[in-house]
């Protein structure tokens, strides 16, 4: 009972604020005077109508969602959106099949196989690792490979996807600018996919530009089970030619008001602030460069995510180290993903602005007590 909280920088699940944990512990029990918890309730009653209601107008409200966008809650995670995106967008863009995905790290690596395996042609926008050696930036303009507005790419494009935020690599598009990259070059019939699961709720969405926007519910949302899909109307009303399998629908799922069929149960209480963000991310990052090179970011100053700070130490064995001493101090999950190495601090909303404070403080005196 006396265990403190954990300092979680993990990638995802990410952690919760205790004030939404300590709300679900006593609703548990009795969720808004019904007798029953929310996991219980069915899911065509009253009080949980209301609760998916309350979620979607939150979620319109704070991302500022216009009246031409549709609001999904699917199951299936941000991998069931990688087949989604395919197989909707081949139904409603018919016969198009083309379809150009920008490729910054291991996610939008794999949504790109996944739409091939699925009959997509794709075609590689840009390649960060070809581009840069390594997933370790946005590539600049003169890299990309878009089609040119006019007449063959209205034909024969079904849509644009490229990933916010790599999550394993740390990699994020600094919205507007470097995105003006993608948005330049793409013609403005030309669908735009965005993958945002490891960084909505952190920054303005431009929803001129962007067809459909995605994120599963686990890092800066609240728990895992839950999908958010943002879709453009005109999307979901043409006829589709092919069987899309029902819980990857997304017709299916916006004409039940995503109640098709019995939905995961979450909680609610959000708080997405840019400003938290960029504050939080920004302290990590002025802690490497006034390291004298002993902690080195591999990413480039400007897509260096806010979400998700990757860093190296000199060897393996001290990032052991370091990783060690971490978790004797308090804190969890600061291990890179295995695919990149080095140490990852995953900042989404709920962690607080202490937690990155003491993790600062912590790499200066690990650096003080292990010099090179
Ligand atoms: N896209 C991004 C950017 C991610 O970070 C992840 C998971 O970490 C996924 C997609 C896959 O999401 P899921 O685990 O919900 O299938």
């Amino acid at each position: 009972e006396n265990t403190p909280r954990a300092l979680n920088f993990g990638a995802g699940p990410s952690p919760l604020p205790l004030s939404v944990l300590m709300k679900a512990q006593t609703s548990l029990l009795n969720y808004e005077g019904t007798g029953m918890s929310v996991m219980e309730l069915s899911h065509r009653s009253k009080p949980f109508m209301q609760l998916m209601t309350h979620l979607k107008s939150t979620m319109r409200e704070l991302l500022e969602i216009p009246n031409t966008h549709d609001i999904l809650l699917m199951q299936g995670g941000g991998t069931g959106q990688f087949s989604a995106v395919a197989l909707n967008l081949l139904a409603a863009r018919a016969p198009r099949r083309q379809a150009y995905y920008a490729v910054t790290g291991s996610w939008s690596k794999k949504a790109a196989e996944e739409a091939k395996a699925l009959g997509v042609e794709v075609v590689e926008a840009v390649n960060g690792a070809k581009e840069l050696g390594g997933y370790t930036g946005i590539p600049p303009a003169g890299a990309w490979r878009l089609p040119e507005n006019g007449g063959k790419a209205e034909e024969e494009v079904a849509y644009a996807y490229y990933c916010g935020n790599e999550t394993i690599h740390g990699v994020e598009y600094s919205m507007p600018e470097t995105l003006s990259n993608l948005n330049s070059f793409l013609p403005v019939s030309v669908p735009l996919v965005a993958d945002l699961s490891s960084n909505i709720l952190t920054r303005k969405i431009d929803w001129t530009r962007h067809a459909v926007v995605y994120a599963g519910a686990q890092k800066n949302i609240g728990i895992s089970g839950v999908t958010v899909v943002v879709v453009r109307r005109d999307l979901l009303d043409t006829a589709t030619p092919e069987h899309i399998p029902l819980v990857l629908d997304w017709r299916v799922c916006a004409q039940a008001d995503s109640l098709y069929n019995t939905p995961p149960r979450r909680w609610g209480g959000l708080r997405g602030l840019d400003q938290r963000a960029a504050e939080k991310s920004s302290l990590l990052y002025r802690t490497m460069d006034e390291s004298d090179g002993y902690y080195r970011c591999p990413v480039d100053p400007g897509a260096r995510s806010r979400m998700n700070v990757v860093f190296r130490l000199a060897n393996e064995d001290l990032e052991t180290k370091f990783l060690e001493e971490s978790v004797k101090t308090g804190f969890v999950q600061l291990k890179g993903h295995r695919s990149a190495g080095g140490i990852r601090a995953s900042l989404y909303n709920a962690v607080e602005l202490s937690a990155v404070e003491a993790l600062a403080k912590f790499m200066r005196e690990f650096q003080a007590g292990h010099p090179l």
